[in-house]
């Protein structure tokens, strides 16, 4: 189907864009990579009057080592966050989920911001961006703020972002050293997945964090898991009977790709095989 018609607005900086949502508040929309906001258009499931396109703001743009912290720009895109050595050596969980979202081609249009806004939950980007930490800020019209992970994530397609509010940079504590996977179940290549688990370590094992993708409305630690594996050897047991309780607390959907307790079998599996990866084990 062809969107219905829409004026097109390029703003070249921040305040230009956050002066054009103010204008033109619910009749407008925000497009990063398009990936998402544009087959939605051309489904007429959202009809906005006025797109304004981040595309031209490159301050957006880029990932910048900021002392304890890593800073990745809301347009960096998946591709560039696969490849960035800085989030490799930093949060690797980050650069290994990035390589599983989708395919080559939109990976090089899909941006880091567009995903986490868009607040898919079956979305690989934030399930890792929780289990790392990450804070989220988001710039309004009386200046900028920051949210964490935890609050971030709303509901299923909404976060803590206002109507009259743009994603501008997230940043992600450093994780230096720490090892990590990414597990994604699909059913096809190049597909979102069924159920995905973000696991990250510390040594082996000192700490570790695990993020559940698809698991519920919203991405979601296994903090029961995180606590039996703390301070736990990288064995093939001790591994396993932690990923036991990895389900535990969660509400994942049912639909035509596995019941919800075939999701929660699947969260068992998945958190063994991602933390044993992550741990080298
Ligand atoms: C065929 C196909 C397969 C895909 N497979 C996967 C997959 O396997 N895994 C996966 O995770 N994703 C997948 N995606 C989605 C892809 O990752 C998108 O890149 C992502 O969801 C949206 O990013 P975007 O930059 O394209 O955002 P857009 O589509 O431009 O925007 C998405 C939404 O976020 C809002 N938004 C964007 N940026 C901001 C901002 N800075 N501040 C406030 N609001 C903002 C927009 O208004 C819109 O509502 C797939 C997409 C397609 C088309």
């Amino acid at each position: 189907m062809i969107p219905v018609q829409f004026d097109y607005l390029a703003p070249t900086s921040v305040e230009e864009a956050l002066a054009a949502l103010g204008e033109h508040g619910d009749d407008a929309k925000i497009m990063a990579g398009g990936q998402s906001l544009l087959p939605v258009l051309r489904m007429r499931l959202n009809a906005p009057e006025v797109v304004i396109d981040l595309g031209g703001i490159s301050s957006l743009r880029g990932i910048r080592d900021d002392g304890d912290a890593l800073v990745i720009g809301a347009m960096t895109t998946h591709h560039d966050v696969r490849d960035d050595s800085l989030v490799k050596e930093h949060a690797l969980l980050l650069s290994k989920a990035a390589a599983e979202v989708a395919d080559s081609q939109i990976r090089h249009r899909g941006t880091f911001g567009g995903a986490l806004a868009h607040a898919d939950p079956a979305g690989d980007l934030g399930a890792p961006a929780l289990a790392l930490g990450a804070q989220f800020v988001i710039a309004g019209p009386g200046g900028t703020r920051t949210v964490e992970a935890a609050d971030f994530f709303v509901d299923l397609f909404e976060t803590a972002i206002g109507d009259d509010e743009i994603l501008v940079e997230v940043r992600i504590p450093k994780h230096t050293g720490w090892g990590a996977h990414y597990e994604k179940f699909v059913r096809v290549a190049h597909q979102w997945p069924i159920v995905a688990i973000a696991a990250t370590v510390k040594g082996s094992i000192d700490e570790a964090r695990v993020g559940l993708t698809n698991m519920g409305s919203t991405p979601l630690r296994a903090t029961a898991t995180e606590q039996a594996l703390a301070g736990a050897s990288a064995t093939e047991d001790g591994v396993r009977e932690a990923a036991q309780l990895a389900a535990e607390g969660t509400n994942p959907p049912s639909d035509l790709n596995g019941a919800a307790d075939y999701r929660q079998h699947l969260a068992r599996v998945l958190t063994g095989r991602a933390v044993l990866k992550a741990a080298g084990a």
